[in-house]
C-alpha cells in the first residue's frame, strides 16, 4: 500500500499499513520529486557539542521516543574537557574529559539512547577564552572534515528526524554554534550523491529540527526565582547573549512529563556539571521538573509554513504514535 503525504499533514492512508511511500512536497528542485520509502526503523539522530547538552534541552524527548521504540542516536562533538567542575572530588582538569565521557554514557543509558558517538574534538571553551585558540578546539576544525563525518553518520543511520541546536546554540557557546552549522551543512549534503561519495549512499532525512529554549522559559524561570526572593542577576547575561528563542518560531512543544524521571536521572549523571550551585538548582525540585516537562523545537527543514504547529517530531511520517 502506498500513499502520499504532505509535510505536517496526517497521512491519507491507514498508518498501520507498511511500507508506505511518502512524497515530500518540499522537493529540493523542480526537476526531482523525492520519494522516501519508510520501511526503515524510525530513527532520531541528535547532534550536540558536549556531554550534558543532550539532557537539558532534549533529554525528555530522547527518552520519550526511545521508550516508544524509536532508535535514538547521539553524536557528541567533544568530551567537554574545559567545562566547569562542580565538585573538585569528582574530577581534575586532566581527568575531566574521561569523567564526562562516563557521565554521558550514564545519561545515555538513563534516556534509552542506543548509540553514542564522540567525534573526539576538543572543547573550545566559552567565547573569548584562550581555549578558543587551541588548534585542536572544535571551532578550529575545518568544516569539510566535520561535515564529511556527519554525512557518513547520517547515511549510515538513515534517520527520519535530525535534531541539533538552534543557530545561537542556546546561549552562544562557540561549540554549540559550530555543531549547528556543521549539522545543517551535513543534513543538506547527505542527500546529494555527488557530495562525499565515499561516505555511503545518499539519504534524505525528512525533517531537521532545532532544540530551542523559548524566551518565555527564561522569563518564567526568572519570575519564579524572583517570587522566591532569589538572586536573578545572571539573567541579564542571558539577555545580553541573545539567549531565548522567539516563542512564535516554536513549531513543536512536547509534553515530556512521562519521561521526566529519565531526564532527571540523566541530569544527575552529569555530576560535574549539574552540581548544587547550578542556576537551575535554585528552583525547588518540583518546580524545576515541572518547567523541564516541556521541550521545544523549531522546524528548520522543510521550511515551515506560517503558524505551523506539529504534534510531535515524527507526525505524518508514517507510523502511529
Ligand atoms: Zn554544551
Amino acid at each position: 500500500m502506498t500513499g502520499t503525504c504532505e509535510i505536517g499533514q496526517k497521512p491519507s492512508t491507514p498508518r498501520s499499513e507498511a511500507p508506505v511511500t511518502w512524497t515530500l512536497t518540499k522537493a529540493r528542485d523542480d526537476t526531482v520529486t523525492r520519494k522516501m520509502t519508510i520501511t526503515e526503523q524510525r530513527t532520531l539522530l541528535a547532534l550536540f557539542a558536549h556531554p550534558d547538552d543532550e539532557a537539558f534541552g532534549a533529554g525528555g524527548t530522547l527518552a520519550r521516543y526511545a521508550a516508544k521504540g524509536v532508535r535514538v542516536a547521539l553524536i557528541c562533538a567533544t568530551r567537554g574537557e574545559v567545562g566547569g567542575i562542580a565538585d573538585p572530588r569528582l574530577a581534575t582538569p586532566e581527568t575531566l574529559a574521561q569523567v564526562r565521557e562516563a557521565e554521558l554514557h550514564c545519561a545515555a543509558e538513563a534516556l534509552g539512547i542506543s548509540e553514542v558517538t564522540f567525534l573526539g574534538y576538543r572543547d573550545s571553551g566559552m567565547a573569548g577564552t584562550s581555549e578558543n585558540e587551541d588548534p585542536r578546539a572544535f571551532v578550529n576544525v575545518a568544516a569539510e572534515e566535520v561535515v564529511a563525518q556527519l554525512v557518513g553518520i547520517i547515511r549510515r543511520l538513515r534517520p527520519q528526524v535530525v535534531v541539533t541546536f538552534e543557530p545561537n546554540g542556546g546561549y552562544g557557546h562557540p561549540d554549540h554554534i559550530a555543531i549547528h552549522r556543521h549539522t545543517v551543512a551535513a543534513f543538506h549534503a547527505a542527500v546529494d550523491p555527488t557530495r562525499y561519495p565515499d561516505q555511503g549512499a545518499a539519504w534524505q532525512p525528512a525533517r531537521l529540527f532545532y532544540t530551542a529554549i523559548p524566551r518565555s522559559f527564561f522569563l518564567e524561570m526568572r519570575d519564579r526565582l524572583d517570587a522566591m526572593g532569589a538572586d536573578t542577576s545572571e539573567f541579564a547575561r542571558f539577555e545580553e547573549s541573545g539567549a531565548g528563542w522567539p516563542d512564535e518560531k516554536i513549531h513543536v512543544t512536547l509534553d515530556v512529563a512521562g519521561a521526566i524521571e529519565a531526564k532527571w536521572a540523566a541530569l544527575q549523571c552529569h555530576r560535574t556539571q549539574f552540581g548544587p550551585d547550578n542556576l537551575f538548582r535554585r528552583l525547588p525540585e518540583d518546580a524545576l521538573k515541572e518547567m523541564m516537562s516541556r521541550e521545544h523545537f523549531a522546524l528548520a527543514w522543510p521550511e515551515p509554513s506560517p503558524g505551523l504547529q506539529l504534534q510531535d517530531l515524527f507526525v505524518g511520517l508514517g507510523e502511529t504514535e
